[in-house]
């Protein structure tokens, strides 16, 4: 199969991107492959542009986001061919913490694909035992530079911390970890929306401070410039994720 490159950051509406697939397309159509019978997106790959900082791995991570707000996704590492390329093995280019919300689908949001990010879900984005050991996996072993925690907004785990309401089952268990988060903007808005979207910032910003805290792991690796650990907050409505200070 022939593979052409379109660069990071460039998409197929870009006059000069789009020359350039057209003439690679054309290129191919030369050398045997007949275009219009394969569908165009097959026939390239996308290459991220290296990443070997964090601050790289953020700026990647952006720009993915702004091509999906802006309906310019390139929908890249998602052929057949990538699913082989790292069959035998992965490196992610950064980590993330997210809701397991539906209305979330991480790598989409962020315009990537197999074997891009290394993803761990849970409702209400809570740092648990479990979570935090994936996230050492994925940065100390597989090398991610940025775990993100990613929030986002009427996130229902942490409306249904706000409201405290008995629950079935074990739904009740994710409370203890978004309360702390709740506590501390109680009675900053008489404002039940506004409220919740406080509480689900607020719940971000604790939850990525207790990961590097409660982790010698990655404490160390941000000491030694090798990780950023951010915290973001994914707009239902809007698509676009905003990072916290
Ligand atoms: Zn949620």
């Amino acid at each position: 199969m022939t593979r052409t490159t379109v660069p990071a950051g460039a998409s197929l509406s870009d006059p000069v991107s789009r020359r350039s697939l057209l003439g690679r397309l054309a290129l191919a159509g030369a050398g045997g492959i007949v275009a219009g019978a394969i569908p165009a997106r097959s026939l390239f790959a996308f290459t991220l542009p290296p990443i070997g900082t964090p601050a790289e791995a953020l700026k990647e991570l952006a720009t993915g986001n702004q091509r999906f707000v802006d309906g310019k996704s390139v929908g890249p590492h998602r052929s057949m061919a990538r699913l082989k390329e790292v069959a035998p093995s992965q490196a992610p280019f950064a980590a993330v913490l997210a809701c397991a919300d539906s209305r979330v689908p991480v790598e989409i949001l962020f315009d990537q694909g197999f074997g891009d990010m290394f993803v761990c879900r849970a409702a209400g984005n809570i740092v648990t035992p479990e979570m935090l050991a994936s996230l050492e996996f994925g940065t100390l072993v597989l090398g991610a530079k940025a775990p993100l925690v990613l929030g986002h907004s009427a996130c229902g785990a942490v409306k249904a911390t706000i409201s405290g309401d008995a629950v079935p089952g074990q739904i009740s268990t994710l409370y203890q970890y978004i309360q702390p988060a709740v506590d501390r903007i109680a009675g900053q808005s008489k404002d039940g929306k506004a409220e919740l979207e406080a509480a689900a910032r607020e719940n971000v910003r604790m939850q990525t401070r207790l990961l590097g805290r409660s982790s010698p792991v990655l404490r160390g690796l941000v000491r030694e410039g090798k990780l950023a650990i951010v915290g973001g907050m994914y707009d239902l409505a809007s698509g676009r994720v905003a990072m916290l200070d």
